[in-house]
């Protein structure tokens, strides 16, 4: 198994350019000696460019994502962001059917593969965004929404095109809630959505593919969720925003 950690930070509607680009590069300074780990932040679209340019400038390992994107490449879309100018302003990763996309702009599982695909077609990483709602998990229907998520938002894809794809588990009821799944909830679900990719593609893709986990991750829950073997890594929403706590989850204990 060689699948590389990601520990992702999502800063949602949070800092303006210039208290970006400060967390990005204090970020990148305490960073500078990991290696073997992918760092991603995600910034809000304003401050994509300028992020991006700043942590090239200090050859930071620390990569640039987007918290959204739309499908169609250019167009009379307004307020819209497609995956070419993402590209152009340095980004890497994209983060894709974010619950909170899902609830306050109403992305259906059809929007979010139609998302994926253009992430795709301009190589940027998409990090597709799964997880059941707290009356959903109540109603005993936790697997039922995540197999109709991975069914419908990566419908029609070969699995070849899905080689950079990762998932996020990000169950809705963890989500800046400080109710984080268990480490042991977390890795049977990732254990089960890898079964899912596995029926749906193929075992190649089902052991490579990275799955992480979101929801409440903070300094002091990331080594023991990270110690299960379908853990790849995290996406970190508040404690991402403060460079000191993240990367006191980025330097979590690696012991599997
Ligand atoms: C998120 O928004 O993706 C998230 C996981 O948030 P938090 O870490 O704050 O729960």
């Amino acid at each position: 198994m060689s699948r590389t950690p990601l520990i992702a930070g999502n800063w949602k509607m949070f800092k303006t350019g210039s208290e970006a680009v400060a967390t990005a590069r204090r970020l990148a300074e305490f960073a500078s000696d990991i290696t073997n780990i992918d760092i991603m932040i995600a910034p809000p679209f304003p401050s994509l460019a300028l992020v991006s340019e700043n942590l090239k400038s200090m050859s930071s390992r620390v990569n640039v994502g987007a918290q959204n994107l739309f499908y169609i490449n250019e167009g009379a879309y307004t307020g819209e962001v497609s995956a070419k100018m993402l590209k152009a302003a340095g980004v890497s990763h994209v983060i894709i059917g974010h619950s909170e996309r899902r609830q306050y702009f109403g992305e259906t599982n059809e929007d979010i593969c139609r998302k994926i695909k253009a992430a795709v077609e301009s190589d940027l990483i998409p990090i597709m965004c799964i997880g059941e709602t707290e009356s959903q998990k109540k109603d005993g229907k936790t697997f039922y929404v995540l197999d109709k998520q991975i069914q419908n938002g990566l419908q029609g894809f070969r699995s070849n095109e899905l080689l950079t794809l990762v998932i996020a588990y990000e169950p809705v009821w963890a989500i800046g809630t400080g109710n984080t799944a268990t480490p042991e909830q977390a890795e049977a679900v990732h254990s089960y959505i890898r079964s899912e990719i596995e029926k749906m593609f193929n075992s190649n893709l089902a052991e490579d593919i990275r799955i992480i986990y979101g929801g409440s991750v903070k300094p002091d829950n990331i080594s023991e969720l990270m110690s299960h073997k379908n853990v790849d890594g995290a996406l970190v929403g508040g404690a991402s925003l403060d460079a000191d706590k993240f990367i006191k989850i980025i330097k979590y204990n690696r012991i599997k």
